[in-house]
């Protein structure tokens, strides 16, 4: 496999970018080697700068859930494109796209658009303090809302009543206002709560967690987290940024029947184009600008071009439920195909699995919060990684990722990864 033009791509991108890229994972550090760069992608293949071509277990980080360059929504896109790409001003498709996400996602009465996952937690978490008059949120431990401030905070010595700055440059101010409870631990969270009393203005969880590895809630994790925040008027908000129009039409909240406050969306609702939007109640919503105090703007929100590909993804969702199916079932056969796989190998493994996202982890134990997906063997899953890419399959180049699956993939597609995998491990274990 050649990689001339990616890594000589990579040499000039050091020069004038932080690290050569615009994304720290894409680094490929995790993983070791450097990173590829990608040329184009159609359906279930990536296509680098040196004409390679992998099978796609990323899909952008979850938005081509149709596969890449799905050809209703670049039909979209060309045609918004010749009535010009950008107004500031209210245009019609915000209203159809509003509509839309207000008839797909349950607990969305009202929804404002923006440009990013990541503008979509802090402002959901700005509004939620405005609206209840309270200062501090609760978030947990691995679970990942893009790169606010507000987010970057790891649980100190103080950690019942005040986080510490988990990056450089987050204030120790902003750090005192979020505190972090391990995922799936509801007793840590009503100790938070306890601890605060009247001062909790929201809870901020990924239903479904995947930036950590695939975590699932227990049963009754979310159940409870939606208990608390009613019995102590806390706002609940699912940072639904990974799941929404993943795991079902109307996304987490839909399939496990927790309805949040507030929601947070991205990357499938701008069909790969950077779109994010935060929504819920009506009165919640309302407290926004310009009929409530809280200020919230943007010069792209709601980009005609943009709003043009996410419509697009979002009414083909919408239309066909066999979207869903299909990748329930895909999903299902590419697991089975890895236990039976690893099982043969006698390797230590846990899967952790739900609808079209899943992640193998290399180790014994069950993964259910940040600290048990941290035993995982990350030199080993280092290992596989370049083993599989050799294969030519793109993993997410990090074990604390989820791996999304799309429409695209076929059977043989499931069959040729199972393959890859097991030559991958047979090859590490032989070495080892
Ligand atoms: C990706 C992600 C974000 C951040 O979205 P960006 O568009 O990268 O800013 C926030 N929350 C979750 C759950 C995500 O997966």
């Amino acid at each position: 496999m050649h990689t001339t033009n990616s890594q000589q791509l990579f040499d000039r991108a050091k020069q004038f970018i932080p690290g050569g890229v615009n994304s720290p994972v894409r680094a490929f550090r995790a993983v070791g080697g450097k990173p590829l760069f990608i040329k184009s992608a159609k359906g279930a293949y990536l296509y680098d700068e040196d004409g390679n071509a992998y099978l796609e277990l990323i899909n952008s980080w979850g938005p081509m859930v149709l596969g890449h360059a799905h050809e209703e929504i670049e039909q979209a896109v060309r045609e918004a494109l010749p009535d010009s790409f950008s107004f500031g001003a209210p245009t019609r498709r915000e209203v159809e796209m509003a509509e839309l996400i207000a008839g797909m996602v349950p607990s969305v009465e009202k929804v404002r658009m923006v440009s990013s996952g990541t503008e979509a937690t802090m402002s959901a978490i700005r509004l939620a303090r405005g609206f209840t008059g309270r200062e501090k949120i609760i978030k947990f431990e691995g679970c990942y809302h893009g790169h606010g401030d507000s987010f970057l905070i790891a649980a100190g010595s103080g950690a019942i009543t005040m986080g510490v700055p988990d990056s450089p440059g987050v204030t120790v101010g902003v750090a005192r206002d979020t505190l972090t409870a391990p995922f799936n631990d509801l007793a840590a969270v009503k100790t938070l709560v306890d601890a605060n009393p009247g001062n909790i203005a929201a809870i901020i969880v990924e239903p479904v967690a995947g930036n950590m590895g695939l975590v699932l809630p227990v049963k009754g994790f979310l159940e409870g987290l939606r208990e608390v925040c009613t019995r102590h008027g806390i706002v609940l908000i699912f940072d639904e940024v990974m799941t929404g129009f993943r795991l079902a039409k109307g996304g987490a909240q839909e399939r496990l029947g927790v309805t949040p406050d507030l929601t947070t969306l991205g990357k499938i609702i701008g069909g790969g184009m950077p779109v994010g939007a935060y929504g819920g109640k009506r009165e919640i919503m309302d407290f926004i600008s310009p009929v409530g105090p809280v200020y919230q703007a943007g010069t792209l929100s709601g980009n005609p071009v943009a709003m043009a590909a996410g419509l697009a993804m979002l009414r083909h969702l919408d239309a066909h439920p066999e979207v869903y199916q299909k990748l329930e079932r895909t999903g299902d056969a590419l697991v089975n195909g890895y236990r039976e796989s690893l099982q043969k190998l006698g390797l230590n493994y846990t899967i952790n699995h739900i609808g079209s996202m899943f992640s193998l982890f290399f180790t014994e134990q069950p993964v259910y919060d940040f600290a048990t997906a941290k035993t995982s063997d990350t030199g080993l899953f280092g290992r596989y990684f370049q083993a599989m890419l050799k294969r030519g399959v793109y993993l997410a180049p990090s074990q604390y990722e989820s791996l999304f699956l799309s429409t695209a993939l076929t059977e043989r597609h499931v069959e040729t990864i199972i393959r890859a995998s097991q030559e991958s491990l047979e090859e590490i274990l032989v070495k080892a």
